[in-house]
């Protein structure tokens, strides 16, 4: 095994800094691991219920607030942040996503959601900046966690100045908004820490009265079993019929809190390619031929296992889920209904969308075009004789 170097702390960190633009991260910060102050409000919020059927979020119980127990060795934590907005959404992309909503012949996604698997790009980028670091210092124990239940990550990215808490619990930054992923890089040396940034919510409100589900139950503090992204991406059972009307047309994620932020008019467009939109409409089935292609399609079978699958990987996203349903020995056709997970099976839960449902897949366009074919023969086929 090579010997660690010795290093010059804040000349590691600039170095560090250098590299992760380069793999296209925003901003770095470096937290300790003393994350005691946390605890009680982690426990607080478990105890209250609000993670609802998420049950990995108290599965690691005091190890999510104490990086040292859950990675041993853990000294020192870097954040990194990476903005996802494509980088070709045009400048009045609040005003076009805040339309979404209010079309029902729209399936919103969440704009996080349109692209890669975020998982895989900020996992392969954080290893990256972690092997560029080994290089430059030697050896060292680390591991990279991105979206992961195991690890309190706006805590962290509030201690580092990657920045604030806000009033609906995300991150943001006066220079960054909020639209961005966080990562962590666990290392086991100590780097200086960097600070802060002040919260800047002040007396706004604005998420709060502007969430369909009043699921942000008080300033800080989200009761997830009435958030949308929990219940169109985590919850596995039916949506509360109570909800429902409030969810609209939203198939996977919400953005409104972060819609209606004005910090988010700071929000920097995406420096990859990974989070240009995959996602494209493939056909508008009115409510009745929906039903029709659900339940009088030649697939029958194909479709019922669609949508038990569908459920059961309601985690899998973006390229993940291409993968996987391309995998699948299903029919085209249901294929484009499922290939954006969990679509289906809320759809299925959605007796109140309107006249039309688009149905947005993400495929690659050779598929689409397949799927566009296949559309119109299911349409066909769908005309009383
Ligand atoms: S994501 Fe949507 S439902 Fe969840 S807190 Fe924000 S506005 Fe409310
Ligand atoms: S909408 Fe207002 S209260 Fe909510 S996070 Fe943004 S600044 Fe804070």
């Amino acid at each position: 095994m090579r010997e660690r170097h010795h290093f010059d702390g804040q000349q590691l960190l600039a170095q560090l800094r250098e590299w992760a633009h380069g793999l296209g991260f925003s901003q770095i910060g470096v937290a300790g691991v003393d994350l005691a102050a946390a605890e009680p409000g982690m426990q607080a919020w478990l105890a209250a219920g609000f993670h609802g059927s998420m049950a990995y979020m108290a599965a690691h119980g005091l190890k999510r607030a104490r990086p040292a127990e859950l990675v041993p060795g853990t000294a020192s934590v870097v954040t990194v942040r990476m903005d996802y907005l494509p980088r070709a959404s045009p400048a009045d992309w609040v005003a076009t996503e805040s339309a979404r909503p209010l079309d029902p012949a729209q399936g919103v996604i969440s704009i996080y959601a349109r692209g890669r698997d975020y998982h895989k790009v900020l996992r392969a980028r954080l290893q990256a900046l972690a092997d560029r670091l080994a290089g430059a210092i030697g050896p060292f124990g680390h591991r990279v966690f991105t979206d992961s239940a195991p690890v309190l990550e706006v805590e962290l990215a509030a201690r580092s100045g990657i920045g604030w808490r806000g009033k609906h619990t995300l991150a943001l930054h006066r220079e960054g908004g909020s639209m961005f992923f966080l990562g962590e890089l666990f290392v086991d040396f100590a780097l200086p820490p960097t600070p802060p940034v002040q919260p800047h919510c002040g007396t706004c409100s604005a998420c709060i009265e502007a969430c369909p589900t009043q699921a942000i139950v008080a300033p800080y503090r989200l009761d997830a079993r009435r958030c949308i992204s929990y219940l169109t991406i985590e919850h596995d059972g039916p949506i509360p019929v109570e909800l429902r009307a409030a969810v609209g047309n939203r198939i996977y994620g919400c953005d409104d809190c972060q819609l209606v932020c004005p910090w988010n008019k700071y929000a920097r467009l995406s420096a990859l390619t990974d989070f240009v939109q995959m996602l494209a409409p493939i056909a508008l089935y009115p409510d009745a031929l929906l039903s029709q292609v659900l339940m009088a399609s030649t697939y029958p079978a194909d479709v019922a296992e669609a949508a038990k699958w569908s459920k059961a990987n309601a985690k899998q996203k973006g390229d993940a889920a291409v993968t996987a349903v391309q995998d699948k020995p299903w029919d085209n056709s249901v294929k484009s209904l499922v290939a954006f997970p969990q679509a289906l099976a809320t759809l299925a839960e959605k007796p109140q969308l309107s006249t039309t449902v688009i149905i947005l897949v993400a495929i690659p366009e050779t598929m689409v075009i397949l799927g566009f074919v296949v559309a119109i023969l299911i349409l066909l086929r769908g005309e009383p004789a």
